[in-house]
């Protein structure tokens, strides 16, 4: 970790539609909350979201969870990809089946167009099971000159079902 970053904000999508989707992703955080300058700041609830790209695979569980870090924007990229490989995600097609997927949505004061990393995620104002997620827990979050909440209204959100109203599904203390 760097000595001299500044804690960062950073907003994270997760989803994966094999196996216990919900279990893969409790853990998935307790390995981020675990990560030296990794702290979970906020977490939204779990959904369950229509397939995308590929339509004929099961329907996905996605949720956003906002981080404090100290990580660098690679860092960080890193680590999520680590996080992934130690659930057994194996990348085989692209939009594909998957345990979990990790994205770096925004990070606060970055701005990148590298296909390695490319923050805000380019496909995010999109895609609802990304935005439904994030405007619960940052709907003034400003991308791309506009708030989280207005993307969020601006997309097409059929399907998209709220799961665990009343669970928390990361209960560990935040
Ligand atoms: P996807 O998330 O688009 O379904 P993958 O998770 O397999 O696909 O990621 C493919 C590549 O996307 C990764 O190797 C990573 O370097 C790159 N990438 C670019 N921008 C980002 C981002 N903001 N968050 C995570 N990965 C990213
Ligand atoms: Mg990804």
């Amino acid at each position: 970790m760097s000595s001299k970053q500044k804690t960062r904000s950073v907003t994270l999508g997760l989803g994966g539609n094999i196996g216990d989707v919900a279990v893969t992703m409790t853990i998935a955080l307790d390995f981020l909350h675990s990560v030296e300058g990794i702290e979970i700041c906020n977490v939204s609830p779990l959904y369950k979201t229509p397939p995308w790209g590929i339509t004929s695979q099961n329907r996905f569980i996605n949720a956003c969870v906002e981080i404090a870090t100290l990580l660098t924007p690679f860092e960080l990229l890193l680590q999520c990809q680590s996080i992934e490989t130690r659930l057994k995600r194996k990348r085989t097609m692209r939009w594909g089946p998957r345990t979990i997927d990790i994205d770096i949505l925004t990070y606060q004061g970055f701005v990148s167009r590298d296909a390695t990393l490319s923050v805000p995620h380019p496909r995010m104002l999109e895609r609802a099971f990304v935005l439904v997620p994030l405007a619960d827990i940052v709907p003034d979050l400003i991308i791309v000159g506009k708030q989280v909440s207005h993307w969020c209204n601006a997309v097409d959100q059929t399907g998209i079902e709220r799961l665990n109203d009343e669970t928390e599904w990361w209960p560990a203390a935040i």
